[in-house]
């Protein structure tokens, strides 16, 4: 194949696909289900399978599998070949409805936060249609759902489905309310992928990338980024070729790669797709984390999507771009006449009402260990949920909370006397990009999103309670005898309810914590403390209302987010005690020793034997700080497993997750001050790690 438009989607059964191999009628009725959510049954599914099959076998493919998101977040896969052996010894390549629509993993192994033990033990994978069936190193790959026997969700794309679900429906109300009838209303997502490369020959000497993705020890480097070289600059040409074959495999697979690019950060990268219908984009977004980890290894590289895996350096996030649209048309498109804009306003105003009354879940939706480091160091929104809107769209939802005319020219006065927008002119001009969620122009980006995240999470969260504010919408309207006016006035009502949340100014800036307090909105730092949001009675009913988590479901995805988070950090807590005693210690005691080899040599040699008076006092002082630092790091370590085993021995999942908060961090914390400390005095040769300089800064 030569062109792109020949690779693009070239192992992707897609809608052109799917048009040339069904039968015409068999399309029919699956472009049905895609479009609208109809049910699929076994007849047509069996007529679907085999298509996808002999396509599958013509791209050489020779097995299949569920693809799925388990709650952990990454994507799980288990292969069965098309193989079935006949009677008489030979053997069929086949692929049924049944096969498609629904498979069965050992469901035990996968967490679900308590259910199966409540409910049944098995756990069954179920086809989404919505998002294409792809060929992936010989595999079809048939993107599922995966749900229990009694229905409750054990994975991330189940909810998310049902979110999209409840906002398409209410969205439609809204819409008809407006005289509008389309058939289908979607959530639109293009998430922006940060992510570092280093060399594999410093990974593999290094425990604590391996073991958890981050380094847990390192010295800030010499340089850092200061100089500010790195963002946009030219990228390194081994660097080069990994994104060159990064595209190429990402497009086969339907994956609209587009914008590639040096980060913040040295080694830092991010690409950038096209957005899609939220389902598929996080689909996408879950393929190129991994062929991105797969394809570094082909030139000698690794690649980190960790949310910190350097201290003091930039961290990886995912800027979550959303929208939402109808046939097509994005609703947060301001337009240019004012009926539109009063459309407009309506979904803005939905938005910022949905954002202020549920900021715990959202925040609550991107909560985890890795991320905790990022939210609120000085590279990344602070955990307090604000929305930006900038000055333009800023001053005019002031006016309207005013009662105010627009100020900018060319204002229209409908004959309600109510005034409506000007034309609006996408806001380019203030892009503050410290906002944790702002709106650019024709669509919001939420920044909080960390690196390694499955966006589910929180795209759930968006569509549910972006939802809900609709359904106020459309509930207090229906009766309205002059729309326009009532809109008006909700929009005016909502707007002023909700004020306190926007805010146009500088994130990152110390006084901002102490102002939103002020202004009431929550600050939840920790993951532990994020996560309570899901269970509190507000939450549950919510998703209730919406059909998108049962009371159970949520129950189970709180224990899951806090064992998630304790095992993490106990991982990283044993990995700090193993590396302190066994890489850390041998190393700086080797040192050490040597220094006081050196010391009495000259002593011996020089004082005893040819009477020179030497001064050591400089290797003498050298050498009480290398052992005051020995005696640090094993002081720390000790306290550190005894952290570790007693927040071990606590069942309470909350309490759990609260020990390794706030007495296992502590602990590692103080290991890595001791033994960064030693690592600038250590001699070069005697460090048994990569340091920060030599990994971020190679050639
Ligand atoms: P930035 O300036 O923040 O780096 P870009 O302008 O490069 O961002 O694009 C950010 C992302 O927003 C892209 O993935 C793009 O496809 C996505 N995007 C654009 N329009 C929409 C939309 N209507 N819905 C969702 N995502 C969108
Ligand atoms: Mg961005």
């Amino acid at each position: 194949m030569s062109t792109i438009s020949e690779l693009y989607g070239s192992l992707v059964f897609d809608d052109t696909v799917m048009q040339e191999r069904l039968p015409r009628a068999t399309y029919k009725v699956l472009s049905k289900t895609i479009k609208e959510g109809q049910p699929l049954d076994l007849e047509v599914a069996n007529v679907v399978a085999h298509a996808m099959k002999e396509w599958a076998m013509e791209l050489g493919a020779t097995h299949y599998t569920h693809w799925f998101q388990p709650l952990t977040g990454i994507t799980s896969e288990k292969h069965d070949s098309f193989l079935n052996p006949t009677a008489n010894g030979g053997a069929l390549m086949s692929f049924s409805g049944k096969e498609l629509i629904q498979g069965e993993p050992d469901a035990s192994s996968f967490p679900s936060g308590g259910i199966r033990a409540t409910f049944e033990a098995r756990g069954y994978t179920a086809w989404d249609p919505t998002s294409y069936a792809f060929i992936k190193d010989g595999v079809l790959c048939v993107p599922t759902a995966f749900v229990s026997y009694t229905g409750e969700a054990l994975d991330k794309k189940t909810p998310l489905l049902r979110s999209m679900d409840a906002i398409g429906r209410e969205a439609k109300r809204v819409l008809a309310l407006f005289g509008k009838n389309p058939t289908q209303v979607a959530t639109t997502v293009g998430p922006e992928q940060e992510y570092f490369l280093i060399k594999e020959s410093d990974y593999e000497n290094r425990l604590d990338l391996i073991m958890t993705g981050r380094t847990l020890f390192g010295a800030d480097p010499t340089k850092g980024q200061e100089l500010e070289e790195h963002y946009f600059g030219a990228v390194r040409p081994t660097v080069k070729a990994f994104m060159n074959e990064l595209n190429t495999e990402l497009w086969k697979l339907g994956v609209p790669a587009k914008t590639e690019h040096n980060e913040v950060a040295p080694a830092q990268h991010e690409l950038a797709p096209v957005f899609l219908t939220t389902n598929r984009a996080i689909d996408a977004n879950l393929l190129t984390m991994e062929l991105m980890r797969k394809i570094a290894s082909h030139y000698g590289l690794v690649c980190l999507q960790h949310e910190k895996p350097f201290a003091g350096i930039n961290g990886n996030g995912k800027h979550n771009n959303w929208s939402i649209s109808a046939d097509g048309e994005n609703l947060l498109e301001p337009g240019s006449t004012p009926s539109e804009n009063l459309q407009f306003l309506v979904f803005l105003t939905a938005v910022i009402k949905a954002v202020d009354e549920y900021q715990g879940l959202l925040r609550m939706s991107v909560a985890s260990a890795g991320n905790d480091h990022r939210l609120g160091a000085n590279e990344a929104p602070p955990a307090i949920i604000s929305i930006f809107l900038g000055d333009e769209l800023g001053s005019i939802v002031e006016d309207i909370i005013n009662k105010k005319a627009p100020k900018s020219s060319g204002k229209i006065k409908m004959d309600l006397g109510v005034p409506t927008l000007p034309t609006f002119i996408k806001d380019n001009t203030d892009r503050n990009r410290t906002s944790p969620f702002a709106f650019t122009g024709n669509k919001f980006e939420f920044r909080m999103p960390g690196g390694e995240v499955n966006l589910s999470d929180a795209n759930m969260i968006l569509n549910t309670i972006v939802a809900e504010a609709l359904t106020d919408f459309a509930d207090s309207l229906k009766k309205s005898k002059s729309f326009e006016k009532d809109a008006m006035v909700w929009v005016q009502q909502t707007l002023s309810q909700h004020q306190h949340v926007i805010f146009n100014g500088d994130n990152y800036s110390s006084d901002w914590p102490i102002e939103a307090e002020k202004r009431g909105l929550l600050n939840l730092k920790s993951t532990p403390d994020a996560v309570r949001t899901f269970i509190e009675p507000k939450s549950v009913q919510l998703f209730k209302k919406h059909k998108v988590l049962s009371k159970v479901e949520v129950e189970s995805r709180y224990e899951v987010k806090l064992e998630h988070y304790s095992k993490k950090i106990n991982i990283e807590g044993l990995v700090t005690a193993r590396m302190a005693r066994a890489r850390f210690l041998p190393a700086i005691i080797e040192y050490s020793t040597a220094v006081a080899t050196a010391i009495d040599a000259k002593l011996e040699v020089l004082e005893n034997i040819k009477g020179i008076k030497l001064d050591t006092s400089a290797e003498q002082s050298l050498l009480e700080k290398l052992t005051a630092g020995i005696n640090a790091i094993s002081a720390g370590v000790e306290v550190l497993e005894k952290e570790i085993s007693s927040a071990q021995s606590i069942k309470d999942s909350y309490k759990n997750a609260l020990a390794y908060e706030q007495n296992v961090i502590p602990a590692m914390d103080a290991v890595r001050k001791a033994v960064d400390e030693m690592e600038v005095i250590v001699g070069h040769d005697y460090w048994p790690v990569p340091t920060y300089n030599h990994m971020l800064f190679y050639t």
